[in-house]
């Protein structure tokens, strides 16, 4: 198996994932969006608040906004020695006090931990005109966005199979299917149509071509044919900057091989096959 980058950087990666089942690449694209934690804001006490927006609805906003979370400070709550009631190794407290005319942004709120700040500051939470003001204490955890979709690390995440198009002797370069194509992939070249190069990761596996190149009369099969490759995948993978998109995919990766481990470790003990004695048979 192998992950070859198109491009990353913090916030935004494109790879292939070659050599993989179609499971195995789902539970990749579930274990970046719902396994990789990462703190949110949690609990909110609400000292004051003349603005126009509810409690309810100022600590829905305060619950969206993504934290940077460095990897190995905090431990999730679920698994954490306070047992979820919250302590210094799984939360982090904030205090938010803003007195209008003004608007109130993410860099508004204050971390006990430095390293903990909102990953954007310009983020805006509620509008004050004139003597309105919000002062607060906020609360944010470690979990997961199995629990909770504010605990996901990623904005999107996805992927799609790898696409193969191939063209047989019997087109003619009409060019019904170049017209057609949404992604504008495809070329007549030579008298045969053929992929523009390097665009054709871009195919969105849609078949327009296919039903055009039907559409000329060409008979029951058509000359162009679009496959896609069940053991290689293209994923988009867009993170909201809680972490970087590459320590999603690290520790998305960590805990498949973790719970892989432990079902093989589980697998053994029924069998009443302990790892070593495997080895030694080896
Ligand atoms: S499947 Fe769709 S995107 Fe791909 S080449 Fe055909 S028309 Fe274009
Ligand atoms: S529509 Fe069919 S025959 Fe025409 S260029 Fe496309 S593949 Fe060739
Ligand atoms: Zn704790």
């Amino acid at each position: 198996m192998e992950i070859v980058f198109s491009c990353i950087d913090d916030s935004a990666a494109r790879f292939r994932l070659e050599g993989a089942s179609t499971s195995f690449a789902n539970a990749f694209r579930r274990a970046m969006m719902g396994e990789v934690p990462s703190l949110a804001i949690e609990g909110v006490r609400i000292y004051d608040n003349t603005s126009a927006l509810f409690d309810e609805m100022l600590a829905h906003r305060l619950g969206l906004i993504p934290i940077r979370t460095e990897p190995g400070c905090y431990v999730q709550r679920e698994k954490c020695t306070c047992e979820g009631s919250g302590c210094d190794r799984c939360s982090v407290t904030y205090t938010l006090s803003v007195e209008g005319p003004g608007m109130v942004y993410s860099r508004d709120l204050i971390p006990q931990d430095p390293r903990a700040v909102p990953a954007l500051d310009n983020i805006p939470i509620a509008k004050l005109t004139k003597d309105q003001k919000v002062v607060l204490e906020a609360r944010a955890v470690m979990s997961t966005g199995k629990v909770h979709s504010k605990w996901q690390p990623t904005t999107a995440c996805g992927y799609k199979n790898y696409p193969e198009i191939e063209v047989s002797d019997r087109c003619d370069a009409c060019g019904q299917c170049v017209d057609e194509c949404p992604r504008g992939i495809l070329i007549t070249t030579g008298g045969h149509v053929t992929v523009i190069e390097g665009r054709l990761e871009e195919c969105s596996l849609c078949r327009l071509c296919e039903r055009a190149c039907l559409n000329t009369g060409i008979g029951e099969e058509s000359a162009i044919r679009v496959k896609s490759d069940g053991s290689r995948f293209i994923f988009v993978v867009e993170g909201d900057g809680s972490l970087t998109v590459r320590e999603v995919i690290e520790k998305a990766l960590e805990y498949l091989k973790s719970e892989s481990d432990e079902l093989c470790e589980k697998i053994g003990e029924l069998s009443g096959v302990t790892g070593d004695e495997e080895d030694k048979d080896e």
